[in-house]
């Protein structure tokens, strides 16, 4: 049993909003209270004077891509200002491979790097590293880096011999090889002709992924995440099996079914919910439409600056229904892809359908979601509420997005990203990061929520469609409860209170986000992070 006291918690139990202590036995909490009552009734205790410290619920991200963020972080990070820069990077790196081991690296980008080299120089095309810049580091190791913008990669001469790529290889459909005045390969693949060399790269086997989650777990602890909703697939449900089989997996996931197996977990009989408090299943995820910054989300009218594109959509109402029907009968909830006004009208349709099945079927009401939740055209924005749909938005993506949202969607912004709005409408918000396309530090995401603003300030002081902000305490909801009611949990997590599971993160004194200026989120990170009763980081 622990007692830890001198605090200052914000349980987020509307009972007893606010103690400065609590007593946690194994997993769970027993009591929240004042010091000078606890310390006496649990004398055996184990106590912890926390000098003052905040203690809040632990964060869950809810919509997260574990798989990927977590293989990310083995990438090296070649987003710098110079290519030298980048080069030592990879140096370093390197100089801890094995010899033969893929060296895989993202972000570069040749247009920041300094000025190109003069002509004449090296064998290249002006202004693009070369596969010899690579080669002078890494002989032995095949060396594959991705650009920023993911149109174009870059590979050392031991990757491309790998792929096969020689001077006489033809340019695939959609793609380049880039080669020099004489025809030779310079190491720079454009668009398609990336996959040449992405091919022949060894997929990492399900223990390599079970050991990168478990390097990712431990960041993710020190941002103050205690639980994920994961949208990865068959190996990163396999990495999860394996991680909680072994002991290892100390977060707390919802694991989400891709809809094309939704035949296989129809015939399985596999339903939202299996599973324990650490690894359960979730919903069926199907996608809507595309995305706003390619055109391909879906409009009921044109983008600004391209006017015969609405964008894409995947399958109508109808179609979602009948998967939504399939699920629903083994009891699996469903969660839908929906960036633009159309595809979110159009999951909304498929919604009120499923509402009504359940009911006649004398089903229970299932809590669907629509992940993103981007724009609505202002015919459906309490549409989510009447039909009781969770709202699984990332508040990063406003604040990332805005300048887009505004030139491509122009007044109908007013209506993107709308948290508020949906609050209003009695909507459970569950908010994520949708990692790796943004970081998954929450406290960035609470500060976007509440200020609608980037970290540079930028768009202006009040921040961008200012009524849509959020208190504290309503963001705070959004990354706890929210994601909590989203997983059938709301009964045990995302508050501090008896019989609760004993999930909670700590910061400094200094540091409550309840009476801190907002722009001292940016910078917050836990300094304690507990799950199910046991420390798992401690500064
Ligand atoms: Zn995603």
């Amino acid at each position: 049993m622990k007692l830890l006291y001198n605090a200052h918690i914000h349980t987020q139990d509307p009972a007893y909003p606010a103690g400065s202590a609590i007593v946690i036995d194994r997993e769970r909490i027993i009591a929240v209270g004042e010091a000078n009552n606890l310390l006496p009734q649990y004398p055996n205790a184990e106590k912890q004077n926390m000098d003052g410290g905040v203690i809040l619920p632990g964060l869950t991200d809810a919509h997260l891509h574990l798989r990927n963020y977590a293989l990310g972080l083995q990438k090296v990070d070649c987003e710098t200002d110079t290519k030298e820069e980048c080069l030592r990077r990879l140096e370093e790196w390197i100089k801890k491979a094995k010899p033969g081991e893929w060296i895989l690296g993202h972000g570069w980008n040749q247009n920041v790097w300094d000025s190109p080299r003069p002509l004449g120089e090296g064998s290249g095309v002006r202004g693009w590293p070369t596969a010899s810049d690579l080669d002078a580091i890494a002989p032995n190791n095949p060396v594959y880096l991705t650009a920023k913008s993911l149109h174009a990669s870059w590979a050392n001469t031991a990757a491309l011999k790998l792929a096969g790529i020689t001077s006489q290889t033809p340019n695939p459909q959609n793609g380049q090889i880039q080669r020099d005045e004489e025809g030779n390969v310079t190491g720079i693949l454009l668009e398609t002709a990336a996959y040449l060399v992405e091919s022949v790269i060894p997929e990492p086997d399900i223990d390599e992924i079970a050991d990168a989650m478990e390097k990712a777990q431990s960041i993710l602890w020190k941002l103050g995440l205690t639980g994920i909703h994961d949208f990865d697939r068959r190996d990163s449900f396999m990495a999860l099996q394996r991680l909680h089989a072994q002991g290892r997996l100390k977060l707390r996931v919802l694991k989400n079914i891709p809809v094309d197996l939704l035949d296989q977990a129809h015939e399985l009989g596999l339903s939202s919910g299996f599973g324990d408090d650490w690894l359960r299943i979730g919903s069926v995820k199907a996608f809507m439409d595309g995305a706003l910054g390619p055109h391909t989300a879906a409009m009921f009218q044109p983008y600004i600056g391209d006017e015969n594109n609405r964008g894409i959509l995947n399958m109508d109402g109808e179609e979602l229904f009948e998967h939504g029907r399939k699920a629903a009968q083994v009891g699996l909830a469903m969660t839908v892809h929906a960036i633009g006004d159309r595809a979110n009208h159009e999951v909304l349709n498929a919604y009120e359908q499923l509402r009504a099945y359940e009911n006649e079927n004398h089903m229970p009401a299932r809590r669907h979601r629509i992940e993103h939740v981007q724009v609505l055209h202002p015919d459906d924005v309490h549409r989510l509420g009447k039909l009781n749909i969770i709202a699984s938005m990332q508040p990063i993506h406003a604040t990332s997005d805005m300048f887009m949202a505004d030139a491509f969607w122009g007044e109908r912004a007013r209506l993107a990203y709308a948290w508020r709005t949906q609050l209003e409408n009695g909507v459970v918000l569950a908010f994520g990061s949708d990692a790796p396309v943004e970081s998954p530090n929450p406290f960035l995401g609470l500060h976007a929520a509440v200020t609608r603003r980037r970290a540079d300030g930028s768009p202006s002081a009040d921040g961008w469609y200012p009524a849509q902000k959020l208190t504290m305490a309503e963001a705070w909801e959004g990354f706890t409860l929210g994601p909590a009611y989203a997983a059938n949990m709301e009964n045990r997590l995302g508050r501090l209170a008896p019989n609760y599971l004993a999930d909670l993160i700590v910061l400094d004194a200094s540091q409550d986000p309840f009476t801190c200026n907002a722009d001292d989120l940016l910078a917050m990170r836990s300094s304690a992070t507990m799950i199910g009763g046991e420390w798992v980081w401690q500064a």
